[in-house]
């Protein structure tokens, strides 16, 4: 294209072929990119890729001045399928009694402001997408289905049903249909089984009775669900008669005024692409698969007069570490669950840094300081101009979109100091900033919103995902019998530790102490380089260290630790 830039990463590839092909099928017009989400349980964050995907397309054709739309369909028209286990307010009883009713004429969870389970469930994802910078023209299925929206492409389809059964057929008898957009939820196999198993998948694309196939599914007049069948159409009234199999309510209606029902899936999702002219809209798992509702939309698009958009597979991304007791909606980690402990720039990057058929984990557990110290050398890279292109695209990516710069941590200090200082600190206010301030003395902090958000994000992450026996206790009283049982030389070293702690009360400072006893011990000069004799005597030295301060082996890293502890407390638990 001919604002291509230097940037060579996947998103600039991708907007590079999506603007050709908008150009190619509807020039002039604005790009459209799509996502689905489905409001029917909280939201996986592993889905958030069906929503970062486009997004990074659409925000890069943004940067090169092209119009461009994100639509972002929720599926709240679809069926409530089943209770999801663990969330507060929901019990099986009760909500069992709503399976087959649409996601929006569900009641909210017990205590819930929203008016619908699906509002309540979307409205976590908005404030993530807010958070994360995501710009998007939202689209409510139910919204769009009842007030007549898609009218003339219901009647099409039904219209239609003869040459899209056609293409359906294609696939019944070769092997059993896919289910519905292919998204990832965190489902066990057996519970996946169990979906297909129970007609799930029969429903994603209609189903043929006595009065021949019928793409178009209502919600019963009584009921109010979906366990309804189409027994007859007549395609020059548009009379529609139904029968409901759950309380035997049958009624005809005009579908050309009736607005209580839906296409099928593997018919929905192709209309739309027609009607919106979607150019681009990837979906998770492998959808090459004949029978797959991404396949079959490419042939049924085309009854539409559409065609299909690009839609490149995205890979699994998976969760290291999160913690049970923070699963308490569902066992279901959402974005907004990573938001608690990672900066929104963080997450934006994680996705930016890999190509979509890239599978990657996102860290709760302690991956995710090393996964900051990354990010912080990938920052000091960019800022000193040695960073590579590609790299530097995925930063500019993650720190800003087209429109804004999201806010930043002024004083980005290193994300695990921080979550070691809060650990020891318990997340004592004045404690931590007298820490924080001395690690660098020549620059103290003035106050904590100069490491905020990074700083509550890093609490967050130690109060939330740290198991009790990984956090840091640091010692009420000395532990006298390990420090009468020292030799000369334990005691040695210990004395030169609290001798230099006041000329070396840094960060920086006591590095260099705590590397420097064992190798004044050993006769070498403190710049001395290490040999392997060495090292063995300093790991013993700091494990004597980590003993005497927190009863452990480990712990945060000794200058964080001691500089947590303070000086008077560590001549007292070092005392000899
Ligand atoms: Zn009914």
């Amino acid at each position: 294209m001919a604002q291509s830039s230097t940037e060579t990463d996947w998103v600039s590839r991708f907007a590079d072929e999506v603007i050709a092909e908008a150009e190619r099928r509807a020039p002039g017009k604005p790009v459209v990119v799509a996502s689905g989400l489905s409001p029917s349980g909280p939201i996986h964050l592993g889905n958030l890729r069906e929503v970062m995907t486009p997004h990074l397309v659409a925000d890069e054709i943004r940067r090169r001045g092209i119009e461009v739309r994100h639509l972002i369909s929720w599926d709240d028209y679809d069926r409530y399928r089943k209770v999801p286990k663990g969330i507060p307010g929901v019990d099986e009883e009760t909500y069992g009694q709503y399976i087959g009713r649409p996601l929006t004429a569900v009641p909210a969870p017990a205590g819930s402001p929203y008016g619908s389970w699906a509002e309540h469930f979307k409205a976590a994802m908005v404030d993530s997408l807010a958070e994360l910078g995501v710009e998007y023209d939202p689209i409510s299925q139910t919204e769009q289905y009842t007030t007549g929206a898609y009218r003339e492409q219901v009647l099409h389809a039904m219209k239609h049903r003869g040459d899209i059964d056609a293409v359906l057929d294609q696939y019944r008898t070769k092997q059993k249909p896919g289910g519905k957009k292919p998204q990832q939820k965190q489902v066990d196999e057996a519970e996946l089984e169990a979906a297909e198993g129970s007609g799930a998948a029969a429903e994603d694309d209609g189903s043929t009775g006595e009065g021949g196939y019928f793409p178009y599914k209502p919600y019963c007049g009584q009921c109010g669900k979906d366990f309804t069948k189409v027994t007859s159409y007549d395609d020059e009234t548009t009379e529609m008669t139904y029968v409901c199999t759950e309380d035997e309510f049958t009624e005809t209606v005009k579908l050309s005024e009736f607005n209580r029902g839906k296409l099928v899936w593997k018919v929905d999702w192709p209309m739309r692409w027609a009607l919106e002219g979607v150019i681009f809209e990837p979906s998770g798992v492998d959808h090459s698969s004949p029978g797959s509702s991404f396949q079959v939309g490419g042939q049924i698009v085309h009854i539409f007069g559409g065609e299909q958009p690009i839609g490149p597979m995205y890979a699994f991304v998976g969760i290291s570490g999160m913690a049970k007791m923070s699963s308490s909606k569902g066992g279901v980690p959402t974005p907004a669950d990573a938001l608690k402990i990672m900066e929104p720039q963080l997450l934006r990057w994680l996705y930016a840094r890999r190509r979509p058929n890239q599978s990657f984990k996102i860290a709760f557990d302690q991956e995710i300081q090393r996964l900051y110290d990354e990010w912080d050398k990938l920052e000091a890279k960019v800022a000193d101009g040695s960073v590579l292109p590609a790299d530097a695209a995925a930063h500019t990516r993650a720190v800003r979109t087209a429109a804004a710069e999201l806010p930043r941590t002024p004083r980005p200090m290193p994300y695990r100091t921080l979550a070691s200082v809060v650990d020891v600190t318990a997340g004592h206010d004045e404690q931590t900033l007298r820490i924080l301030s001395d690690l660098e003395p020549d620059k103290p902090l003035t106050s904590l919103d100069e490491v905020r958000p990074r700083l509550d994000r890093a609490e967050n992450w130690i109060t939330t995902q740290v198991p009790a026996d990984q956090r840091t206790l640091v010692r009420e009283e000395p532990d006298t019998e390990l420090l009468s049982s020292l030799d000369d030389e334990g005691r040695a070293s210990l004395r030169l530790l609290l001798e230099g702690l006041d000329s070396h009360w840094s960060l920086d400072g006591l590095t260099t102490l705590v590397y420097g006893v064992p190798k004044v011990m050993a006769g070498l000069e403190p710049d001395a380089k290490p040999t392997p004799e060495l090292k063995v005597a300093q790991r013993t030295f700091f494990a004597l260290l980590y003993r005497l301060l927190v009863t452990r082996e480990t712990g945060p890293r000794l200058p964080t630790l001691l500089l947590a502890v303070g000086a008077d407390r560590v001549r007292e638990l070092l005392a000899v």
